[in-house]
């Protein structure tokens, strides 16, 4: 493509693109195809000859979207958002031109930064003190894996990074059985070893029970483990469960352990004051992640770790290789050495383009209407007869289940519920994803796409309704 190629198709994919988001509700939201259809299209080897971009974007719209899910269709209640908006598209368009690899302050100065501004501003928008310092990372997956790391060489006196794990004492690691799964993948990435993970039960609300903490470690270390970190959650993915900060930090103080808390979703919500009830307990914290990429309006990927003593972290994670040593020397800050990856992508651009466009009230704004809207439409479920809500609103997150009278048989329901979810999913018109709430199947009920509003909600919950009427009538036949 020579330049001016270039420019007639990029005004003709900005049309696509408006039209795209314009048009979406006339989607189904879950992608139709069966497995291999999309693939099973696809020539089995690349072109030997250059094509033509007409074909490539004929086969685009013919071939790829209709294997698209629709995450920004306003009916997606699935998972937890991964919600963009147009500034973050326009944002990721620039950032896709100008292709920067930010791994040093030299190959882009204003990648790293712009990242350092705006993760302080982010700080300060969700409440946390000062004295945490922010990085982007692409997922929460790895953000919590490298909390983990620096919390490996915390607890082993760096023996485990210069020796191995022979050198060191056996590391012990904490969460709640409602953790996400991602905290037991890096437990096995960072060789801590599946067997040294403790899921600690949760209360009825779904969080942590510090009882139990407090005896597991206890109980490590009277067997000669060392407790290495806990990994508490606000608001875990199957149920919106919070831990309480103050009561697992007040043990992680007494025992010297790093505390790491997982706020990968509920995280964005802290722009609201009213919500800073989960940062009760902070000044205990070691580290923090968020996902801007989920409810934040900024497109997938950009998650954001905070982390208290950076030196140390920094530590865990500098490489000093003659090939990347520049003129700036300290005086300067290297990204490279701030996690796991080398290259970084620019992510910090379309950040910075989300908050400015919004201002934190347009971005108050939204969440607030979609923890509203969760709340309203849970409370409706609950007052209608023949369904139960299994966990209740927490943020914009409920999950509910049909429960005619008289039917009490929990495998008879688990199914039930399960044909529910598949038509719902099916009619193309909303997508729901299930949890197990207290080991009860259950169908979650997340709002949070940018442009949810009231009747997707009422629209949805009439669906439910239609879709569960004949359901019922044959459970009970
Ligand atoms: N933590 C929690 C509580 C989550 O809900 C999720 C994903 O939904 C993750 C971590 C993983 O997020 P990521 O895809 O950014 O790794």
């Amino acid at each position: 493509l020579d330049n001016e190629a270039f420019r007639a198709h990029a005004h003709q994919l900005v049309d696509w693109m408006a039209d795209y988001l314009e048009t979406i509700e006339e989607r189904p939201v879950r992608s139709r195809v069966a497995p291999g259809e999309i693939a099973g299209a696809l020539p089995p080897a690349a072109p030997g000859k250059p094509e033509d971009f007409a074909a490539i974007f004929r086969d685009f719209e013919q071939q790829i979207v209709p294997g698209l899910t629709h995450w920004q269709h306003p009916s997606f209640f699935a998972y937890f958002p991964a919600n963009s908006s147009p500034p973050s598209v326009l944002a990721e368009m620039l950032t896709a031109t100008v292709a920067q690899v930010a791994m040093i302050w030299q190959t882009s100065p204003a990648a790293t930064e712009l990242e350092q501004v705006v993760l302080d501003w982010l700080r300060q928008m969700i409440g946390l003190p000062d004295g945490f310092t922010g990085v982007i990372q692409d997922t929460a997956s790895t953000a919590t894996l490298a909390a983990m790391i620096a919390a490996r060489e915390r607890a082993s006196d760096s023996l485990v990074n210069d020796l191995g794990f022979r050198a060191a004492p056996r590391l012990t690691v904490y969460c709640s059985a409602e953790a996400h799964s991602s905290v037991e993948k890096d437990v096995r990435i960072a060789g801590f070893g599946r067997s040294n993970l403790r899921l600690i039960d949760s209360d009825d609300a779904f969080a942590m029970r510090p009882d139990l903490l407090a005896s597991a470690i206890e109980a490590d270390i009277a067997a000669g483990a060392r407790p290495a970190i806990v990994v508490a959650t606000l608001g875990t993915t199957a149920a919106g469960g919070f831990d309480s900060l103050r009561a697992v930090g007040e043990l992680c103080a007494r025992h010297g352990i790093w505390l790491h808390v997982d706020a990968a979703w509920a995280g964005s919500a802290l722009i609201l004051p009213e919500q800073r009830w989960m940062l009760d307990g902070i000044e205990f914290v070691d580290s923090f992640v968020f996902n801007p990429h989920k409810w934040l309006l900024t497109n997938f990927d950009c998650t954001a770790l905070y982390v208290r003593d950076t030196d140390q972290f920094v530590d865990c994670f500098a490489i000093d290789a003659a090939y990347l040593r520049t003129r700036e020397g300290d005086r300067v800050t290297n990204y490279r050495d701030w996690g796991i990856q080398l290259g970084r992508r620019f992510r910090a651009l379309k950040l910075w383009f989300v908050l400015r466009s919004y201002g934190l009230e347009g971005l108050q704004a939204i969440i607030r209407r979609h923890v509203a809207l969760a709340g309203k439409i849970a409370g409706e479920i609950a007052r209608e007869p023949g369904f139960e809500i299994l966990a209740p609103a927490r943020l914009a997150l409920f999950v509910f289940r049909l429960h005619p009278p008289g039917l009490d048989d929990e495998a008879r329901l688990d199914r039930l519920n399960e044909q529910l979810l598949e038509a719902l999913n099916d009619s193309g018109q909303a997508y729901f994803t299930q949890a197990r709430a207290k080991g009860r199947y259950g169908i979650r009920f997340s709002v949070g796409q940018t442009a949810t509003e009231d009747r997707h909600v009422e629209e949805a919950w009439a669906l439910i309704r239609e879709t569960a009427g004949p359901l019922i009538a044959e459970a009970e036949a």
